[in-house]
């Protein structure tokens, strides 16, 4: 609370997004269930309401986050140019300035000046407050994003953003209704609601996932892991596992969790349309875990004479605990050193490689020189026989 005293003096507001947030959002709790309920609503606007939700999502997750803001893997230009599109459609600003602040916020999580959409400032700056007002915290500094900025086609798209932005709204929505034969039922849905549930859906991992869900990996921020979300967000919903690795391409690290942004960046690779897919080496991650159960054990067993005396033995438990922590530093350091050992044995064996082949260009360049010599004396009789 205290904190939100300093934020006291309100900025001046964001009319442009303001506008379309209440406007888009209205039309949505109005026009679409009245229009619905008057003269219904065909399957077929619903599915292409849900495929449109589909690639704006994954434009968004799969491209602007974890392409661009965070360099987890390289795309093929057409993959590139579906996300530009499809991402331009959600009306979430262009790549630059999405993935600016989005780098802010990883590097100043929670700080409550320095992080865009600082989830310390409470639910609604968190979720859409960042937006509607010209808060200092959000000014843009691309200063961040000079690898983008070499990038044709996000420049391509800064220059003709809102022309993109709505085009794809109205254009899209508009031929997809027509070919079905439901033009104004298409426009509601897929249109208008679809954009508006898409907005709200990414909104979540700026204010849900910094609040509510448990954090496996690390307690040093706000996000949180939260299966629910990460449902309706495409897999983005693991927020702890990703602020603690950011530079993997995975959000739900685990195979049985929910994270098709993982499996079409997966599938990509497998076809060669995604390259160097990152992913954190798998004993970073078992670590992160560990460490954090012992943290928990030990504020736990801090209380535990208080809230169970009789149950435990608090000294035998924290004997256990103190040997548990020394046998998992050990297998670190035993790990380390296999790993030390590898990485030596392989550099050595590159070393011999080398060897072997110095060898052989050495030879071919005495064998050259050598065929010089030869030359030069078959010359010097040449010219002693013409003298
Ligand atoms: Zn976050
Ligand atoms: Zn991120």
């Amino acid at each position: 609370m205290t904190q939100q005293i300093q934020h006291e003096v309100l900025p001046p507001i964001n009319w442009p997004a303001t506008l379309m947030f209440v406007l888009t959002g209205l039309a949505a709790v109005t026009l679409v269930p009245l229009y619905g309920l008057t003269f219904g609503i065909s399957t077929g606007a619903w599915v292409v309401a849900l495929v449109f939700l589909a690639a704006n999502e994954l434009s968004i997750t799969a491209g602007y986050h974890r392409l661009w803001a965070h360099r987890t893997y390289s795309a093929h230009w057409t993959v590139r140019l579906f996300y530009m599109v499809f991402g331009s459609m959600a009306i979430q600003n262009t790549v630059f300035e999405w993935a600016s602040g989005h780098r802010r916020h990883h590097i100043n999580v929670d700080d409550v000046d320095l992080d865009p959409y600082s989830a310390k400032r409470g639910f609604w700056f968190s979720h859409m407050g960042w937006m509607v007002r010209k808060y200092p915290s959000g000014i843009n500094d691309f200063a961040n994003i000079k690898d983008l900025e070499r990038d044709p086609m996000l420049n391509f798209q800064k220059r003709h953003y809102l022309k993109i932005a709505v085009g794809t709204n109205v254009l899209f929505s508009a031929l997809a209704g027509w070919a079905i034969g439901d033009f104004w039922g298409t426009m509601m849905v897929a249109g208008v609601l679809r954009l508006v549930v898409s907005q709200h859906f990414t909104f979540f991992i700026n204010s849900l996932a910094h609040m509510w869900g448990s954090r496996p990996y690390t307690d040093s921020n706000t996000a949180r892991d939260n299966g629910v979300l990460a449902f309706v967000t495409f897999g983005e919903g693991y927020h702890n596992f990703h602020h603690y690795f950011a530079h993997d391409y995975r959000n739900g690290v685990r195979w049985w969790q929910w994270d098709p942004t993982k499996w079409l960046i997966a599938a990509l690779g497998s076809v060669g349309l995604a390259r160097n897919l990152k992913r954190v080496p798998h004993v970073q991650i078992q670590r992160a875990i560990i460490e954090m159960q012992f943290k928990r054990a030990e504020a736990r067993l801090a209380n535990a004479h208080m809230a169970v005396p009789a149950l435990i033995n608090v000294e035998e438990v924290r004997a256990r605990l103190a040997h548990e922590y020394e046998a998992f530093k050990a297998a670190l350091a035993e790990w380390t050193r296999v790993k030390d050992q590898w990485y030596e044995s392989k550099k050595r064996a590159l070393m011999q490689r080398i060897e072997v082949e110095e060898n052989h260009f050495r030879a071919q360049l005495r064998e050259i020189e050598y065929r010089l010599k030869v030359q030069r004396k078959r010359m010097r009789l040449l010219h002693a026989q013409l003298a």
